[in-house]
């Protein structure tokens, strides 16, 4: 697969909107808009790099938006959109050149992966590709607050970005604006692209991929961000033998008995059921793959911290737990009794609410492994809300 960089443009003053700071640092849904941006390329599986073009008065701002991340010191922009840009690929020219380049604006947060795809795809077979949306309403010339004439919109699209290229073609295409073109500014890369006799393929654009611009558009992008949360379930089923002991713990409790579990750590199947349902939810594995039993620092552990553990995993993908519900099969112990601790237990393990916890038991009415009390088994399944994968 051919080199992909990212080039993100992020140098522009954005005068259009009211505050000190500038619109591609503002902050989308818990995190500066341009973070979003950065997130979107960084784990983008064809991009190879990510290179940022930044305002020289911005340093500051873009340490905070891009804390945590591998990228390299930014490139400072110039006096217009078209000199900053030329400024990012010279940059890359001075380094190992790739062979594509996606040029995209720091304010467009909503870039989804599929759009990259699709543009990365059209670079194929042209040399230049620009993701557009047909104009759906009717277009108007309008001086001052009169309308001149009603333009025909037929064949009008709406360019967006990320609009790629093969890299030598723009660098040089950029050049030679940049000598011949003399004042005129060009407000996006296809332009330049077409200027220099290019071939500029069209893909389709997305609705939701704008341009923070207005309030209005942060408006539009946080209720986007908001609504795209997904629910899911996971399951998880374990057993554990009897051995000799006096107590058996049991979701986090320890409850007297005339035989223990047996097990790698404290043989907890319900704190293990649990947790395998949490992974299972975020679909990253299970208790073992986190946990191997071949490693002796688990041996007798407490097996509060795998489900610790599994909702930590949970957090960092900024999800949360609607609801656990929790069966416990055996004949003996009694489960009733200790239903209460349990719940209280696990939901405090999981920093929840109780009423977001549910310890039931039953018996196989004396069939089968639990019947003949030989061990417990214990099933669970959680519900998770989790920001949609985009
Ligand atoms: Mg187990």
């Amino acid at each position: 697969m051919p080199e992909t960089v990212a080039l993100i443009v992020a140098a522009g003053r954005g005068s259009r909107m009211p505050g000190d700071v500038p619109k591609q640092y503002r902050y989308l849904h818990g995190r500066p808009i341009l973070r979003h941006v950065l997130d979107a390329f960084l784990t983008h599986p064809a991009i190879s790099g990510v290179c940022t073009v930044i305002h020289p008065d911005d340093g500051a701002w873009f340490v905070e938006a891009s804390q945590g991340l591998a990228l390299g010191p930014p490139v400072l922009g110039g006096e217009t959109r078209q000199d900053s840009v030329r400024n990012g690929l010279e940059a890359l020219a001075r380094g190992t050149a790739p062979e594509r380049v996606l040029i995209h604006d720091g304010a467009r947060p909503l870039v989804s992966s599929a759009l990259i795809n699709r543009v990365i795809g059209a670079l194929d077979d042209a040399e230049a590709a620009v993701p557009a949306l047909p104009m759906t309403d009717t277009v108007k010339r309008v001086a001052g607050n009169t309308i001149i004439e009603t333009v025909d919109r037929g064949g009008l699209f709406r360019a967006q970005t990320p609009q790629g290229f093969r890299f030598p073609a723009l660098l040089s295409a950029h050049k030679s604006a940049a000598e011949n073109s003399g004042t005129h500014d060009f407000t996006d890369d296809a332009s330049i692209a077409e200027a220099a006799g290019l071939r500029v393929a069209v893909v389709a654009g997305e609705e939701r991929n704008i341009k923070i611009t207005h309030d209005d558009d942060l408006t539009r992008a946080t209720a986007w961000l908001h609504g795209a949360r997904e629910t899911r379930v996971g399951s998880g089923f374990d057993v554990h033998a009897f051995g000799p002991g006096d107590s058996v713990r049991l979701g986090g409790v320890d409850i007297p008995h005339s035989q223990a579990l047996a097990g790698h750590s404290d043989a907890d199947v319900a704190l293990h059921a649990l947790t395998d349902a949490i992974l299972g939810a975020i679909g990253d594995g299970d208790i073992g793959s986190h946990f191997p039993p071949s490693d002796a620092r688990w041996s007798g552990a407490d097996s509060s911290q795998f489900l610790v553990h599994a909702a930590d995993l949970l957090r960092q993908r900024l999800g949360a737990l609607i609801h656990a519900d929790l069966t416990i099969i055996c004949e003996q112990p009694r489960i009733g009794p200790h239903r209460d601790a349990m719940r209280a237990r696990i939901a405090d393990i999981l920093a929840v609410d109780t009423d977001r916890i549910s310890v039931k038991a039953t018996t196989t009415e004396g069939l089968g492994f639990t019947g003949r009390s030989e061990g417990i088994a214990a099933q669970a399944s959680v519900t998770i809300t989790l920001e949609a994968s985009r």
